[in-house]
């Protein structure tokens, strides 16, 4: 296949936030890449320069797996940017009922698989050198009314058998109106906030001082195959691989491949508060969410502001007038006023950003099946950074030949809840249709 010039980007992304960020003023200098303009041969290309593209060039530039990562747009700047920063190992999905879905084993090894990936976050953020806003932090799960007691009780109890690091009830610490509010809690330890925007510039720093190669306003216009490689053609440039990693997150037309597993996309505001706006009552820095769906969470910034998020609806499009926001940034304030009556809260940035789900609760991760060389990395829920970490993780043990029992339980082509995801398409090893179109 040779390079055709001039095609401009066949569906021009759409937006994957609206608002005003947080994020970029925490970080003044953002980095900036070249565009590609030349042909590169790797072994892996990685499309998408999120954070989840990020996670996979570092994890296999530090295993010495040549790479190349490609961004049609800026770094960082998809639903990365909208990221509030929670990362924890519990899923959307409690353990006790993926237990229920996909026997206790199953569910169990998923859980370990979600711990792990938090530690091997931790350890590649240290690895950066860099300042990523990785702190660790306990998460305080609350059943959010009578109800749901008994679950999160039940969850707490399954939690324990697996030694999982988890204690039950509302610490004597945290004070406001919680214990009043909020019918009943467990506490998970050992979870983490970040900076997404910094983290994911460190990120490629760390790749790129080990050997991998960075391209920004770079889309890829088409995906070809020839010879056991593939062939991504770009605006000005090319890429020959062996695997491509998709790692470009919810955009549509793009996220969906009539092969691979969808997401069900949807909307969700969050917002910042001005700094030095944590209450007394909210000692060391906790993290807040809850049994009711969608919740509402919170957590707080270095610099003392407060992070809240939640009020999601089924529009995937995050585009909202001014009004929708401040409607919806002051739903999510009377929930914090809730929480701690009498405080006064001022917003700085308030934002919208679209986000998927799966019909089984579980990401679409790992080599296609019907797809050899396709690496699917589509993180959803509100724990898509561990997942990402998952998927690095399965693309790593995939080239390196080790097993991974994640693999098919995670498969991009395994059969969900609901079998429209699943269509079929026969298998075409040789084959230049296009996979991203
Ligand atoms: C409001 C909100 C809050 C969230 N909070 C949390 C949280 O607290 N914790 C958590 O773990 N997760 C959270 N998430 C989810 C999290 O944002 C995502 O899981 C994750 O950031 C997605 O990263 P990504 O790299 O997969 O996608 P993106 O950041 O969207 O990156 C994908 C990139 O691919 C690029 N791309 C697409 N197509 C092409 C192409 N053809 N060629 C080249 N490049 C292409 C895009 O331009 C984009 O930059 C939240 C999401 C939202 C919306």
């Amino acid at each position: 296949m040779s390079i055709r010039h001039g095609i401009t980007h066949a569906r021009q992304p759409r937006k994957l936030h609206d608002g005003t960020l947080y994020w970029p003023k925490t970080m003044p200098h953002i980095p900036a890449y070249p565009m590609l303009r030349r042909r590169e041969e790797t072994e892996v290309a990685i499309v998408g320069g999120g954070l989840t593209g990020a996670i996979c060039a570092a994890m296999l530039a530090r295993s010495g797996i040549p790479c190349v990562l490609i961004e049609g747009k800026q770094v960082a700047s998809g639903s990365t940017a909208a990221n509030t920063g929670l990362i924890q190992f519990c899923s959307d999905i409690m353990l006790s009922e993926l237990m229920g879905r996909i026997g206790e084993k199953n569910a169990v090894m998923f859980y370990h698989a979600c711990r792990k990936a938090l530690v091997t976050l931790a350890q590649l953020s240290s690895d950066t050198g860099e300042d990523t806003g990785f702190y660790t932090r306990s998460s305080l799960y609350c059943a959010s009314c009578e109800d749901d007691v008994a679950k999160l009780i039940r969850e707490y109890t399954m939690l324990r058998k697996y030694d999982f690091p988890v204690s039950w009830g509302i610490p004597a610490r945290v004070g406001g109106k919680i214990s009043e509010v909020k019918a009943g809690a467990l506490t998970t330890h050992g979870d983490a906030e970040i900076n997404p925007l910094r983290l994911t510039h460190a990120l490629l720093a760390y790749a790129v001082r080990l050997g991998a190669r960075v391209y920004e306003n770079t889309g890829v216009l088409e995906v070809g195959r020839m010879n056991g490689r593939f062939t991504l053609l770009c605006q000005e440039g090319e890429i020959l691989a062996r695997r491509v990693v998709k790692a470009t997150g919810y955009l549509p037309g793009i996220v969906t491949p009539s092969s691979a597993g969808a997401p069900i996309l949807k909307r969700s505001f969050a917002l910042a508060t001005v700094p030095g706006q944590v209450p007394d009552e909210w000692p060391d820095h906790y993290m807040m969410w809850e049994t009711a769906r969608p919740y509402f969470y919170f957590r707080t910034t270095p610099d003392g502001r407060i992070l809240a998020g939640g009020s999601d609806d089924s529009l995937y499009d995050p585009t909202c007038d001014g009004k929708l926001l401040t409607n919806r940034t002051n739903g999510l304030l009377a929930q914090l006023g809730e929480l701690f009556p009498g405080h006064e809260w001022q917003v700085e940035d308030a934002w919208c950003g679209t986000f998927g789900e799966s019909s089984d609760d579980l990401p679409f991760l790992g080599e296609h099946p019907d797809q050899p060389g396709i690496h699917h990395a589509l993180s959803t829920g509100g724990n898509g950074t561990i997942y990402s970490v998952i998927a690095a993780s399965l693309l790593q043990d995939r080239i390196l030949g080790r097993d991974n029992r994640l693999s098919s339980l995670l498969s991009p082509g395994r059969r969900t809840v609901d079998a429209s995801y699943m269509p079929h398409i026969p298998n075409s090893p040789d084959h230049s249709a296009s996979l991203f179109a």
